[in-house]
């Protein structure tokens, strides 16, 4: 099958933007993922999918723990930062959380560690037990077919 075929229809799925963040040689990095799910609520698992090219693998694995950065609508560059898109140089103020660096503004700051790993094709899946929250008021940025938005006016569509 054709990549693109893949990657087009994967990008139906809309989705939030984080940023996974993590200490490694006492300096903060970051890389932007979409690849992002809730997974368990007793106990409290999240996972996130890292491609097998990205620098980030190696520090993650190395770590053992990270945070997701759920992005906030005005957070844009943060995403095209973070995805190695962006040729300005932005200056990044990291927070801490936990003792892992978090970034200012994130809808949600979510501190975890590593409780299991899984090879999957060309990404792995890295299963965080959450530590710690912080939460913020704001609305989300979105990634919808390979762009991204924000939502028209914030409406509740109830069942
Ligand atoms: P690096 O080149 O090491 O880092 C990426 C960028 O972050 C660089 O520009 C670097 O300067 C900057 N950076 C890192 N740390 C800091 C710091 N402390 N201060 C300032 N700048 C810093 N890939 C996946 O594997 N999984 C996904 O779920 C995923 N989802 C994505 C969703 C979106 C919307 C986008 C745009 C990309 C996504 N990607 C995903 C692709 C991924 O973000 C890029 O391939 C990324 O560049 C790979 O990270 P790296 O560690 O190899 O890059
Ligand atoms: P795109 O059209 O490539 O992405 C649409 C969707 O396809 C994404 O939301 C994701 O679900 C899927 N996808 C894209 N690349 C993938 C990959 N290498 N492995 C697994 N799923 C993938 O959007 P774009 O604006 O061209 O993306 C910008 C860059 O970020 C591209 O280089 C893309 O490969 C990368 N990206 C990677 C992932 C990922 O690795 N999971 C997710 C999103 C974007």
């Amino acid at each position: 099958m054709d990549d693109r075929l893949f990657r087009n229809a994967m990008g139906k799925f809309s989705t939030g933007v984080t940023v996974i963040t993590t200490e490694f040689e006492n300096a903060p990095h970051g890389m932007t993922a979409n690849a992002f799910m809730s997974v368990s609520l007793d106990p409290k698992l999240i996972v996130v999918s890292i491609g097998h090219k990205a620098r980030f693998l190696e520090k993650i694995k190395t770590t053992q723990r990270f945070a997701v950065n759920i992005l906030s609508e005005n957070q844009k560059e943060y995403s095209m930062k973070f995805a190695g898109q962006l040729k300005d140089d932005l200056e990044i103020k990291f927070e801490t959380l936990d003792g892992l660096p978090v970034l200012p503004g994130a809808l949600a700051q979510i501190s975890c560690e590593v409780v299991s790993e899984h090879v999957e094709g060309d990404h792995t899946l890295f299963i965080g037990k959450v530590l710690d929250i912080k939460l913020e008021e704001g609305n989300p940025l979105l990634f919808f077919s390979g762009q991204y938005h924000q939502l028209a006016e914030v409406e509740v569509i109830s069942s």
